[in-house]
């Protein structure tokens, strides 16, 4: 067992200090439960931030990787590989119906996305394409994706940025009608804000965007790395929105724990890429594409599905009765919370973690809970005890 203080000091002496860890490790998991190095147990409402959505180490996807891994673990794009051809045929025909371009993370599936947008927009003219953003959306880190992300966009800190970005008021239906122009390649859109604290984009502002897009020729893209795999209770979050998009993005927990990530389209997109427009050297490798595989068969079953609403519905039922929380936010196991101002977001988050509960504050003021989807009522009673204790305590 290591000494955490001896992990502190690796910390601060070799890894950029970009990311305030809490001083915990986590050794070990299991469904919905988490382990750290002296042994402690803790209820995971976090799901490593909606990664393990079939729970930890689910015992498919663990077969999946385990036996993949011992086999063959990859040779390049350059030649046929079945688990990503295979996974590739899954996520179309769960989604949009059209070709997927597989990727290791979020941020690149955002990458892809624009660069596939702007290539289309070339292609019926435009000179500068430009992509329209919402307000609080969050589509990643890499510069491509951070120009989307409005709020971490600063030009002053990490410029000179990409050009032809447009944010917009994430609740102005109008206002976005007002920003897509014949110039625009994409809007795009997290149909559930989460890095922003869960805020769920108005059916209005939705519904403007795709008729925005079909006046203009612009692509809607949705953003699904934190919204899809059954995090909402459907596979798909926007399964249960009036608008589809043309362009949909996934990763998380797609990769059932492993990092992948993809760039699914509708039919008629389906081939705007062509030979060496992108590429990349690991994503689409087996074993990644084999735990995704494993992973849609955990999340995809109706039964699981149906628990995220169930469980949902009790999660919000229970919120409501706990003092100190002023607005609740979500669907699914997506779920967001303002907290009354007397009290501290992070200090309860803190104590929360002291007394067994694994939750984050994703903005000040908030905090966000993300459970694995396949959690029970027991442990969605128990997460409300905790939760209502330490808010108690505040
Ligand atoms: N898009 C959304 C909606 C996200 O929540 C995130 C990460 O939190 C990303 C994109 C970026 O994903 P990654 O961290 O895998 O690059």
């Amino acid at each position: 067992m290591t000494d955490t203080g001896e992990l502190r000091d690796l910390e601060s002496r070799y890894t950029m200090p970009t990311y305030l860890r809490a001083g915990v490790e986590f050794v070990r998991g299991e469904g919905t439960r988490l382990w750290d190095s002296q042994g402690k147990e803790y209820l995971d409402f976090f799901a490593g931030l909606s990664v393990h959505n079939a729970g930890h180490c689910h015992p498919r996807i663990v077969a999946a990787i385990t036996e993949q891994a011992a086999r063959f673990n990859g040779s390049s794009n350059l030649f046929l590989s079945e688990p990503a051809l295979r996974l590739a045929e899954r996520i179309s025909g769960s989604s949009l119906g059209g070709k997927v371009f597989l990727t290791n993370s979020g941020a690149e599936a955002s990458e892809c996305a624009i660069k596939l947008a702007r290539k289309h927009a070339h292609a019926r003219g435009v000179q500068t394409p430009r992509v329209v953003s919402l307000d609080g959306g969050f589509h990643g880190r890499t510069i491509g994706a951070l120009a989307a992300t409005p709020k971490l966009a600063d030009e002053g800190r990490f410029g000179p940025l990409p050009q032809g970005f447009d944010p917009v008021s994430r609740d102005d239906a109008d206002a976005l009608r007002a920003a897509v122009t014949q110039e625009t390649a994409a809007v795009m859109i997290e149909p559930i804000q989460g890095e922003a604290g869960i805020f769920p984009i108005a059916d209005e502002v939705l519904v403007a965007a795709r008729e925005a897009c079909d006046a203009t020729g612009a692509l809607l893209v949705f953003d699904e790395v934190q919204t899809g795999m059954g995090r909402t209770g459907s596979l798909w979050a926007f399964e249960q929105l009036p608008v589809k998009p043309d362009l949909m993005t996934a990763a998380k927990a797609l990769g059932g724990g492993l990092p992948v990530g993809a760039v699914v389209t509708t039919p008629g997109l389906a081939d705007t890429f062509e030979p060496g427009d992108h590429g990349s050297t690991f994503a689409g490798g087996p074993v990644g594409a084999s735990a995704a595989l494993a992973a849609l068969d955990v999340i995809g079953d109706d039964e699981l599905l149906a628990n995220v609403g169930e469980r949902g519905a009790q999660l919000l039922e229970g919120l409501e009765a706990i003092d100190g929380i002023v607005d609740i936010r979500g669907r699914g196991l997506m779920i967001g919370m303002t907290l009354a101002d007397s009290l501290d977001a992070r200090a309860v988050r803190d104590r929360c973690l002291e007394a067994g509960l694994v939750l984050n504050c994703p903005a000040s003021g908030m905090l966000r809970l993300l459970p694995p989807l396949i959690a029970r009522g027991e442990d969605v009673d128990e997460g409300l005890r905790i939760l209502s204790r330490c808010i108690a305590h505040g």
